[in-house]
């Protein structure tokens, strides 16, 4: 990666009056996915940020419900906006305790021997290719990426690895913090699983100990919304789980389950739209002729292994109403 890109990954605009700030481009929702709406642009005509806020300078709320997703919509109207200048760059605010686990991320790095192992391989690697083709945001892909190889700072997998000195799950006393107890098998996670199933019907299914990461990327376990929302949801345990080892106040499940029910929802929808619809043959009803008239339909049929046909009329007039008809039967 380019010095320049790196910079950037890290920058965010901050906005005053939202005139040099690209809505589409820049990165300008902190703490946002990439900082950018998820929303595609489609032919939307709003350019710039400035197009969202109104006259008086506020956010033009009506305007940003319609065009954005409603987890865009959500983040861009709770951000302040100030108009004391143009917009400037800025580096994006870090969440608290984010440096340790850098630092765990950076222990395990180079202990991991196969390097840099978090892009999509050539080598057949089904899991990844199911991977990138997951209906999830990119941020949730690199995760689901560390979760099949291990490469979370879960305390068992730091314990094993010396650098953390006990294993066990400090919410629920599990002597095993596993990334599998974490999503899945911890209080935590059985509640939001049991809240999920509540509100969707969907059911996290039975998989393999060992291999339920990659299990739960095979259509035979899930289907690909049910997938979408499993991992999503998983994405907002894992953070739920570093948020609380960082000292920081943790929202109620219930609003963890519904930022991952309706995320996985609206993405759903956008996918379903991006695909191509199937042409719907629509069925032609009978249409009535204009006022003071009669309609004619005729129809006929033949059948030439038979040599025997058929024709029929009828005639309604224009409230429907049947007028006449007759049908006949041509026998040779
Ligand atoms: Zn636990």
């Amino acid at each position: 990666m380019a010095g320049k890109e790196i910079l950037q990954k890290g920058m965010i605009r901050r906005i005053e009056d939202g005139g040099s700030t690209n809505i589409w481009q820049d990165r300008w929702i902190p703490m946002h996915f990439d900082a950018r709406p998820l929303t595609p642009r489609a032919d939307q005509e709003i350019d710039l940020v400035s197009d969202l806020l109104t006259e008086s300078g506020h956010w033009n709320e009506e305007l940003i419900r319609e065009s954005f997703i409603p987890v865009d919509a959500r983040a861009i109207l709770r951000l302040p906006v100030r108009q004391q200048g143009e917009d400037w760059w800025a580096w994006e605010p870090e969440k608290h305790g984010v440096y340790s686990v850098k630092s765990a991320y950076r222990k395990l790095a180079t202990e991991h021997t196969q390097g840099d192992t978090l892009q999509p391989q050539a080598s057949g690697d089904i899991s990844w290719q199911r991977i990138w083709g997951l209906d999830v945001p990119p941020k949730v892909k690199v995760f689901w990426g560390r979760v099949l190889h291990e490469f979370l700072p879960a305390k068992a997998i730091l314990h094993h690895r010396h650098i953390e000195p006990l294993a066990f799950c400090d919410l629920c006393g599990a002597e095993q913090e596993t990334i599998k107890h974490v999503l899945m098998d911890c209080t935590v996670a059985k509640l939001f699983w049991h809240e999920v199933k509540a509100l969707t019907g969907a059911k996290l299914p039975k998989m393999h100990t060992q291999f339920w990461a990659s299990d739960i990327l095979r259509p035979e376990f899930c289907t690909d919304k049910e997938r979408g929302l499993f991992i999503i949801g998983m994405y907002a345990l894992w953070s739920q789980r570093n948020q609380r080892r960082h000292g920081e106040n943790v929202p109620p499940i219930r609003v963890a389950v519904n930022w991952a029910v309706d995320l996985a929802h609206d993405l759903w929808q956008i996918t379903q739209e991006k695909k191509p619809v199937k042409p719907v043959t629509v069925r032609q009803n009978w249409r009535p002729p204009p006022s003071g008239w009669c309609k004619c339909n005729v129809d006929a049929a033949f059948d030439a292994n038979a040599g025997q046909g058929a024709t029929a009329v009828v005639l309604r007039s224009d409230d429907g109403s049947f007028g006449g008809g007759r049908a006949r039967w041509y026998p040779h």
